[in-house]
């Protein structure tokens, strides 16, 4: 079987800035594959050329075999992806957005109403769904945007920090929902965060990004041990030489 994602020798010049130098990993179907590093690392940049959004200076990269860059369409097909900053239609109702996205991404044989139905299940608006997404807090919005990312259940979800802004509970919920999203439905996600609890906790292996190349991989498990850390944060610290 074809891995999920194939990154090789990622390159992305932005002008005079090297936002990718060299970048190489991949991603196992139904893997959850975390990306972190510090600001300005090359997370967001290493998703959008997966999502087929901006093209790599050099390099390759294929979605389940498919090359990205010469078949972007049939990439779109099976991917869907959830920036870091994004907002929904302000003047649509919850529903209404999810309706329309819904029917954007239809399937063949797949029920409209139970696609909806799973995406109120995943974000918990209840009621809310009713109101304009202009009413909702960032909370609110990000939820409702995870359902979208979620509900059609994707052979690849890119979530570029997901649970960013949510209390809690409510990224507690968005965890579950992406893990049992792998589970039951074979979804693969790859995600970045900053946050560490929330990557350990989700990722089956994670990549350290620093300065647009990856300085360490592995299994949070085996990343503990190899830099004698008690947690994430610590080998992310030692890594990038805070500590
Ligand atoms: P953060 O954690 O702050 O979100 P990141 O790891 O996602 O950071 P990127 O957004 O991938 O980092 O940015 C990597 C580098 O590329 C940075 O130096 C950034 O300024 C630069 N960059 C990203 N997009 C552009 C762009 N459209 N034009 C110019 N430079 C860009």
């Amino acid at each position: 079987m074809s891995l999920a994602v194939e990154a090789k020798n990622l390159t992305k010049k932005f002008g005079e800035i090297q936002a990718l130098d060299n970048l190489s990993f991949h991603i196992k179907p139904g893997e959850i594959y975390g990306l972190i590093g510090p600001n300005g690392a090359g997370k967001t940049t290493t998703l959008r050329i997966i999502c087929t959004l901006i093209l790599p200076t050099s390099g390759s990269i294929r979605i389940f075999g498919v090359d990205a860059v010469r078949q972007a369409g049939e990439v779109r097909k099976e991917i869907t992806y959830l920036p870091e900053e994004a907002g929904a239609y302000p003047n649509l109702s919850g529903y209404e957005y999810l309706e329309f996205m819904a029917k954007l991404n239809k399937k063949p044989n797949v029920n409209l109403k139970d696609v909806i139905d799973e995406a109120a299940q995943i974000c918990g608006l209840g009621n809310r769904l009713k109101d304009k997404a202009k009413t909702y807090s960032k909370g609110m919005k990000r939820r409702l945007l995870v359902a979208r990312a979620l509900m059609t259940q994707p052979k690849l979800a890119v979530l570029d920090e997901p649970a960013s802004g949510l209390d809690v509970l409510h990224a507690y919920h968005i965890r579950e929902i992406v893990k049992r999203y792998v589970k039951e439905h074979g979804v693969t996600v790859l995600l970045s965060s900053h946050n560490m609890l929330e990557v350990e906790y989700l990722c089956n292996r994670v990549a350290l990004v620093n300065k647009g190349k990856i300085v360490v991989e592995g299994e949070p498990k085996e990343l503990k041990n190899k830099f004698s850390s008690e947690n994430l944060e610590e080998v992310f610290a030692k890594v990038v030489g805070y500590a």
